[in-house]
């Protein structure tokens, strides 16, 4: 029996939008992550294994063998900064932007911007390279809240139609990364099971080719 390949997913989007991907390499799984309260779902194949973990959990997995491959947002990954991992391919899906908001013409304040968000690593990366000085306060959700209760001036977030930062009185204001999500693996399997990555690598890249 060939040795075992674990894929590493998250719930809602990132799993429905890998579906189709994995269905053109002829990976389908048995059960739905939705209704079933499994974190192993098995597959079409006795040998490939679904694992279902938080979305900014991926890398993790991925980097310390947890899983061989997994699908993660650009912007997840820009935070966990990407060790031992290959990010070997853009899958083109859940498509949005990383962007600094804030309320309506509100001019900066004359003390250090303060910035909510639960992108700490990549808003520290985005204002040290424009030389400027802010305080980060780190949030777990919600940060379109945090302007609205005067804790923060701006926040850092992913955008996609901007409804929900318009439903609460602010605007996007400066564009910080393109996200989408990626195919990362394992930098010691994809030594180990090569062929097998690779056939993968080849199959999602033609179904992105082909979306
Ligand atoms: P929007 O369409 O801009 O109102 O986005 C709705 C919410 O979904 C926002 O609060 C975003 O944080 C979140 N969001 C949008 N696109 C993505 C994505 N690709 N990955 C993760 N979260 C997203």
């Amino acid at each position: 029996m060939s040795e075992q390949l674990i894929i590493a997913l998250s719930k809602g989007r990132i799993f429905k939008e890998t579906l189709p991907l994995l269905a053109h390499a002829g990976i389908e799984p048995l059960e739905e992550p939705e209704s079933s309260r499994k974190l192993i779902l098995d597959t079409n194949h006795d040998d490939i294994k679904l694992i279902i973990v938080r979305a900014s959990d991926v890398p993790t997995y991925v980097q310390y063998g947890g899983a061989d491959l997994g699908v993660t947002g650009k912007d997840v990954l820009m935070e966990h900064g990407g060790e031992g991992v290959y990010e070997p391919l853009d899958l083109k899906i859940a498509c949005c932007k990383l962007m600094v908001a804030g309320p309506k013409d509100q001019p900066e304040p004359s003390r250090r911007l303060r910035i909510a968000t639960k992108f700490v690593n990549s808003t520290k990366r985005y204002y040290a390279e424009q030389g400027k000085q802010v305080d980060i306060i780190k949030l777990y959700g919600s940060m379109e809240l945090a302007p609205l209760v005067g804790m923060a001036d701006r926040i850092v977030d992913v955008v996609d139609t901007g409804n929900t930062l318009r439903a609460n009185g602010l605007e996007p204001l400066e564009h910080i990364a393109e996200i989408s999500s990626r195919l990362i693996v394992n930098k010691a399997s994809m030594k180990t099971k090569n062929r097998r990555i690779q056939a993968l690598i080849k199959d999602f890249s033609e179904a992105v080719q082909n979306a």
